[in-house]
């Protein structure tokens, strides 16, 4: 009897997914998702865990979607909660894996514990590993990992000359069957973390996200061809209170409920019907730095966390975190991450520039309390670009924002911190024209 164990992390989807594609099927199929004990433990230097409520929430009905796809194919979903390459090697070994199928992960800890479960798993037993989820896999990028160039600008060249995004692959119509010794199922939420299980997005957010491959092309749908706000992204692509004026895909892409590929065909046919635009390439664009990010992070290990010890929050850290730094543009973007699990563009970097430039915080910290309350959470894009903001590794060169500037460009009318701090009427337009810290411009072309 053949069983091949899929270890799901950040792939939960059936479409365009390598881990449900089969040359010859096995007799039978185990689909197990395990959430790492560790994410729900205090980050070092903060009291809060790696997981916040909002994530764990979004994950959790990706898995229930994800169960469903698999009953409907004929397969099921297992959910443990646990140290996984512990829970996944036990299980190949109970159940007789012949095969144990994983993604590589950008993530340092990733990449650790498939190491460690090729150590575990037992003889005879092959740890198959593939890409997914991004535009180009390793085999297809124009150059080596190690040699990727240190500029986005150099990685985009080389690959809109070399490279082909290949088109994602549609989702298996069967699987082969459960083990019929096999568990099935997963514990309540509730039971993982009462907190998760309360959490409720805030009334006044714009979208309401909802976890799962389904949800995920259902947002794809009405951005594109429902709405056509794909056709005025670069123009909306800044701004900071409304529902389309980005594509917002990102929590699918980071649980892999949608690929980066199935983004892509999906721009083109739009584009084949309503005509490509500087608009509908950009999303391709910044999909680009997605998987940018990816690949640096890879190259760079565990270097991507930065050095040294982090040293613990202290006040005005948490002042950052709590929306009570006394910038009104700031207070309103950190109130809206910790009300949502969400935040623009726009607003991330200007947060992360008046953490590390304005307040001298430390850029580990920030990303650190990002990882814990973003839904959208990716280990290469976050990290990646706090430390591009911060100017450590890659980019030296740091991105210093002028945060009343920005404020009176991108909110003019102080719609959006009036809507985040109602207490506060609205702020006239140029009313903070007092600069106590030096003006640098972020008017690089190709910022992310
Ligand atoms: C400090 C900081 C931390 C960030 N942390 C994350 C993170 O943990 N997860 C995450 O997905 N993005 C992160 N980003 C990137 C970016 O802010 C979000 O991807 C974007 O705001 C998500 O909204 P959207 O899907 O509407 O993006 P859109 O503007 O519609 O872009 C389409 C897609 O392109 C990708 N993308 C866009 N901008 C970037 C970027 N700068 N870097 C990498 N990918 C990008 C995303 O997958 C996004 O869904 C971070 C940015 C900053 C400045």
């Amino acid at each position: 009897m053949s069983l091949t164990l899929l270890w799901l992390r950040h792939d939960l989807r059936l479409a365009d997914n390598p881990m449900f594609q089969f040359e010859s099927p096995p007799e039978h199929l185990l689909c197990v998702h395990v959430l790492d004990r560790a994410w729900l433990s205090p980050l070092p230097g903060l009291d809060v865990p790696r997981i916040g409520p909002a994530r764990l929430r979004f994950l959790w009905e990706s898995l229930i979607t994800l169960r469903g796809e698999l009953l409907r194919r004929g397969s099921d979903l297992l959910v443990r909660v646990g140290d996984p390459v512990t829970v996944v090697a036990d299980l190949a070994a109970r159940h007789g894996a012949s095969q144990v199928r994983v993604r590589r992960e950008a993530g340092w800890d990733e990449a650790q514990a498939s190491a460690r479960l090729a150590e575990r798993l037992g003889e005879g037993v092959e740890l198959w590993q593939s890409d997914g989820g991004l535009l180009y896999d390793e085999a297809r990028l124009p150059m080596s990992v190690a040699a990727l160039p240190r500029s986005f600008s150099a990685f985009r060249r080389r690959v809109e000359r070399d490279a082909v995004v290949p088109g994602a692959t549609p989702a298996p119509v069967t699987l082969p069957p459960w083990p019929e010794a096999a568990p099935r199922g997963f514990p309540a939420l509730g039971k993982v973390c009462s907190l998760a299980a309360r959490w409720a997005c805030d009334d006044r957010a714009s979208f309401r996200f909802a976890g799962g491959e389904a949800q995920g092309l259902a947002r794809l749908e009405h951005y594109l061809w429902q709405t056509g706000a794909v056709a005025r992204y670069k123009q909306t692509r800044n701004g900071l209170l409304g529902a389309d004026f980005s594509t917002r895909f990102s929590p699918w892409l980071a649980h892999g409920c949608l690929s980066a590929r199935q983004v892509h065909d999906a721009v083109r046919a739009w584009e084949a019907e309503h005509g490509a635009s500087e608009s509908s390439d950009w999303v391709i664009f910044e999909l680009l730095w997605r998987d940018y990010f990816h690949w640096a992070a890879r190259q760079e290990g565990a270097a991507l966390f930065g050095a040294r010890r982090l040293v613990p929050a202290d006040e005005p850290f948490r002042a950052w975190c709590e929306g009570r730094t006394g910038l009104p543009f700031i207070d309103a973007a950190m109130r809206e991450l910790a009300a949502t699990g969400w935040l623009s563009n726009r607003a991330r970097q200007n947060v992360a520039s008046y953490l590390v430039h304005e307040l001298g915080g430390d850029w580990r910290l920030g990303a650190a309390w990002f990882e814990h309350a973003l839904l959208d959470f990716d280990v290469a894009s976050n990290w990646g670009n706090w430390r591009y903001v911060a100017g450590v590794g890659r980019d030296p060169r740091g991105h210093r924002f002028d945060v009343l500037w920005q404020a009176e460009r991108y909110d003019p009318e102080g719609s959006y911190v009036s809507h985040w701090l109602p207490h506060l009427a609205k702020l006239p337009p140029g009313s903070a024209r007092h600069r106590p810290w030096s003006v640098v411009k972020e008017h690089h072309q190709e910022t992310p």
